[in-house]
């Protein structure tokens, strides 16, 4: 069972405190690594395995296997009422794009939460590059200049900012190397390159959601870009992946990453067209 912290009145969560870290922590574990590293317990072998394992994981704290029927679990007071899910206005960016190449989208890949759809209403979308310690100057200048670069081409698509005060973020992205991933049936740990992660929480009675990446400090270059770029895809709602390799939500990396395509931004606008709770009051609790 899962573990969650207890609200002490389950009558009225919006009401109750002015945060309220009802946490629904959805993980989304994304297989990106060329090199999957079967790790020490196989005799140090690095052995190289399909690359599209992905798994969604859930929970607080806890590692489960993807179900698609039971997407996300989410510790949120289950006795909450939520607020009803509307759609927001779509941003003006999305609203001038215009796909002429008439490229479709994968748009049934995405599922919404139980909050709806992940989409943001308040722009420009914060972001905050988590700099490395222990690393030289050098080393965080260049992985924060690559990550920057991924941020700067969704920019084109949704209004972004990087930010300097990490409280302010909306999504924070981390060098850190996600949690090692046990496989089903298997005690081999695998090293996943990246991971994106999303937290709910309610202010004065609107519920908001912030996320967070972690991108392995093993990716460097054309893959770090890729990786961020994937990730901040997630991060700003497409929450799901595409099955076409010439997308940047293609589910496994690429020897040759795409860059944002027409598909992307295509499932993007219709995502913002989808309705969500969040950034809605919960109107019934006032
Ligand atoms: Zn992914």
């Amino acid at each position: 069972m899962s573990k969650h912290r207890k609200i002490n009145t389950p009558k009225s969560l919006f009401k109750r405190v002015k945060i309220v870290w009802g946490f629904a922590i959805a993980i989304l574990l994304v297989i990106l690594t060329n090199v999957q590293v079967y790790a020490i317990f196989t005799n140090f072998n690095l052995t190289k395995v399909p690359q599209y394992q992905t798994d969604i994981k859930i929970g607080v704290g806890e590692w489960e296997t993807l179900n698609r029927k039971n997407f996300f679990i989410d510790t949120i007071s289950q006795a909450a009422s939520l607020p009803p899910q509307k759609p927001h206005a779509l941003p003006s960016t999305l609203m001038q794009w215009k796909d002429e190449t008439n490229s479709g989208d994968y748009f049934t890949e995405i599922k919404p939460t139980k909050y709806g759809y992940l989409t943001w209403w308040q722009f420009p979308i914060k972001v905050y590059l988590e700099t490395p310690t222990g690393n030289n100057n050098q080393q965080s200048q260049e992985w924060v200049n690559t990550v920057s670069q991924a941020v700067e081409e969704w920019n084109n698509y949704l209004p972004l900012t990087i930010v300097e005060n990490p409280d302010a973020a909306d999504i924070t992205i981390v060098r850190k190397s996600p949690p090692l991933k046990f496989t089903n049936g298997s005690n081999i740990p695998r090293a996943r390159s990246a991971e994106t992660r999303y937290k709910i929480f309610t202010k004065d009675n609107i519920l908001y959601h912030n996320f967070t990446i972690l991108l392995s400090p093993s990716q460097t270059g054309k893959y770090l870009v890729a990786a961020a770029r994937h990730e901040l895809g997630h991060a700003l709602g497409i929450w799901g992946h595409s099955k076409d390799k010439g997308d940047a939500l293609y589910f496994s990396q690429v020897s040759n990453p795409p860059l944002i395509s027409p598909r992307d931004v295509n499932t993007l606008k219709k995502i913002y067209q989808q309705p969500t709770s969040l950034g809605w009051k919960n109107d019934l609790e006032m």
